[in-house]
């Protein structure tokens, strides 16, 4: 089940080996916390309180970064939420990603920045596919995983992930219409637009500024 399929290997090597010569190194915790629960990998097709619990303290490392901006601009109903792109092979994906969420959602959008973003999207392989969490230091990141985006439309998976940014939980067992169904309506899946539903929630989570959303998490 974890396991990338053979097919890609030899694409998934070369990609390695140039992605390595150009990436920064990339040492959060995800590599520690191997042999502890699964994290959120799409292959799993199945959510449970572990990958629950690092999309929630993904969007709260997110949150946290963009309450100190809005502090010293108190006026503004929009929330700007600002990422660094260290994961150069998926550029595309990701700044497809953006422009669907900033199109999709009124209440907050995604910045590029060129260094000290709110999250940082990175890149490599890893066994349990793409996912989100935090690097143990306050700082959430988008983990996007070579065989996992060949498997599957790599917008999709973009957006997917995206959208734990913005506060969305995991539904695999929803529709392809879903974005937050991820893995869950297999890779034929390439659906890379949020539903009405899901705009409404990011929208209604990131209303007013930060007042609501601060208040979510409190509950
Ligand atoms: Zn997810």
């Amino acid at each position: 089940m974890g396991i990338p399929s053979r097919k890609f290997a030899g694409r998934i090597a070369a990609v390695a080996v140039a992605a390595a010569a150009v990436a920064a190194p990339f040492a959060p915790t995800a590599q520690a916390s191997q042999g502890t629960a699964p994290h959120p990998a799409w292959k799993t097709w199945q959510t449970s309180a572990q990958d629950a619990k690092a999309d929630r303290a993904f969007f709260q490392a997110v949150l946290a970064v963009a309450k100190k901006k809005q502090l010293a601009h108190p006026e503004l109903d929009q929330v700007t939420v600002t990422y660094d792109n260290q994961a150069p092979t998926f550029s595309t994906s990701i700044a497809n990603s953006t422009r669907i969420w900033n199109g999709a959602v009124h209440n907050v959008q995604l910045q590029e920045s060129g260094g000290g973003g709110d999250f940082s999207y990175y890149e490599g392989n890893d066994p349990r596919g793409s996912y989100a969490d935090t690097d143990g230091h306050g700082h959430g990141y988008i983990f996007l995983d070579y065989a996992q985006n060949q498997e599957y439309d790599s917008t999709r998976v973009a957006a997917h992930e995206t959208g734990h940014a913005l506060g969305l939980p995991d539904h695999y067992e929803g529709p392809c219409s879903e974005l937050m169904s991820g893995g869950g309506p297999g890779p034929s899946c390439t659906n890379s637009q949020p539903d009405a539903n899901e705009r409404a929630q990011v929208d209604q989570l990131w209303a007013n500024g930060l007042a609501k959303v601060s208040a979510s998490l409190m509950r």
